[in-house]
């Protein structure tokens, strides 16, 4: 299965507010059956995070083979697709535009600069990088929820459940980042 894992990023979140966030949604997940508190559970790769298991909810929505967990990650951080890493895809016609370009922009963002501004060569709509499909791409984020899926691979109806939800019931703006290595 290689190694890869699910980044979940709320862009409206500031690193002052980072931790009330993480609480916030740590709370939202236990309450609401998609985790629960286990004090032996780490992700290995972010080990010096909180984590929790997978609850039930989470379970049945990813199917068997998924037994894995979640962390929370508050701090200004990068997040990208890892291997194979390419540009955002319009969400209006689809298009891919090219990563390269749009890379120095990105950069700025990573470094404190604003969001960037995109704007489709093909339909002309415009939005922020966030808002556009970044599954494959990358952002800066100052909260992520992470899922380790290295054992079980990704499963879309449990992170299009749980976007939906956040989104939903907490608020946000909420993206999503597959990582594989
Ligand atoms: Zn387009």
């Amino acid at each position: 299965m290689g190694v890869h894992w699910e980044q979940l990023l709320d862009l409206s979140v500031d690193e002052d507010g980072a931790e009330e966030r993480l609480q916030e949604v740590r709370n939202w997940l236990r309450a609401n059956g998609w985790s629960k508190a286990d004090p032996a559970m780490f992700f290995t790769y972010y080990d010096k995070h909180p984590a929790d298991a997978f609850g039930p909810r989470s379970l049945l929505t990813a199917g068997p083979g998924f037994d894995t967990s979640f962390a929370f990650v508050a701090g200004r951080d990068f997040y990208h697709a890892g291997d194979g890493a390419g540009g955002p895809e319009c969400r209006k016609c689809g298009t891919e535009l090219p990563l390269m370009p749009i890379i120095p922009q990105i950069r700025e963002w990573d470094e404190r600069g604003p969001e960037p501004l995109l704007t489709c060569p093909e339909c002309s709509w415009t939005d922020l990088l966030g808002n556009w499909d970044i599954g494959g791409c990358m952002a800066v984020s100052s909260f992520a929820l992470i899922i380790d899926t290295s054992s079980s691979g990704t499963s879309d109806p449990l992170i299009d459940a749980l976007i939906e939800g956040l989104q939903t019931e907490l608020g946000g703006r909420w993206a999503y980042v597959h990582h594989h290595l």
